[in-house]
């Protein structure tokens, strides 16, 4: 099941699957209890928004050996998790917009964990049944501020530095190795698989759930595999996920 979330005339009609003829609207939220209606809408008549709203997003920095060695750094033998604020977050077709004077801001395209459940120190073992789903992530970088910072919370927290989307797949499996890319007005910059991540799904959440409660609808960014670089005012930003779908963003400079 692809699971989307829509701009939708109803308040409580937010969230939608996506079914051969169109778009079939819910009543409710997956999250918590949903209700199948009978409408179904073109696809074309659907805004769609970013398909979950975090309490909070949890990234893993140099989690593909490439991309670590591209910055110059080693595979850390934890995962190296940072927090960005859930105002980062846009959805499909919204601008990233950078702010004026923060230097050069890199894309980098990541696999997304969505959350399904409250989830506190649980095995690897048990990780499989508190996924929602996955979707694809840009982590955009404010590349200069993550050098000259101590911490990374001013680089990776901009307004709108977190994409996600087009849908959250419920069937997706990350051990099957699918493609991950990044095109910037349709030159690929990125190429990588999901096979390739250091620290594995099950890894990351039962690390992470040790550390803090995963809430449901709280998103995981596993890393970025090699190819980052920078993007600009009216570049044309795509991150595509082989089974997920295509994540586009225009780019804006303010
Ligand atoms: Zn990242």
């Amino acid at each position: 099941m692809k699971i989307v979330r829509i701009d939708a005339e109803a308040d409580d009609i937010t969230y939608g699957t996506v079914e051969p003829d169109g778009i079939r609207l819910y009543h409710g939220s997956p999250f918590f209890h949903w209700e199948r209606s009978e409408t179904v809408l073109p696809i074309t008549e659907v805004k769609l928004l970013s398909p979950v709203i975090p309490t909070k997003i949890i990234a893993v920095g140099r989690n593909y050996a490439d991309h670590a060695a591209e910055l110059g750094n080693e595979v850390p033998d934890t995962p190296a998790i940072f927090l960005k604020p859930p105002t980062t977050v846009i959805g499909p077709m919204a601008q990233i917009r950078i702010p004026q004077g923060i230097g050069e801001v890199h894309h980098e395209a990541e696999l997304a964990i969505v959350m399904g459940r409250v989830t506190k120190s649980i095995s690897p073992d048990d990780v499989d049944g508190h996924i929602l789903g996955y979707t694809a992530a840009n982590d955009v970088t404010a590349r200069d501020l993550q050098r000259s910072d101590v911490q990374w919370t001013r680089a990776k927290g901009f307004d709108s530095f977190c994409p996600l989307g087009p849908a959250i797949d419920t069937e997706f499996d990350p051990s099957e190795g699918s493609d991950i890319t990044c095109s910037v007005n349709g030159e690929m910059r990125q190429q990588g698989t999901t096979a390739d991540l250091v620290f594995g799904v099950p890894d990351l959440v039962s690390f992470i759930s040790s550390v803090m409660t995963l809430l449901p609808g709280d998103v995981i960014l596993t890393g970025t595999p090699a190819g980052v670089g920078p993007i600009v005012d009216g570049d044309r930003v795509e991150v595509e996920i082989e089974g997920i779908g295509v994540l586009m963003n225009p780019v804006v400079s303010l």
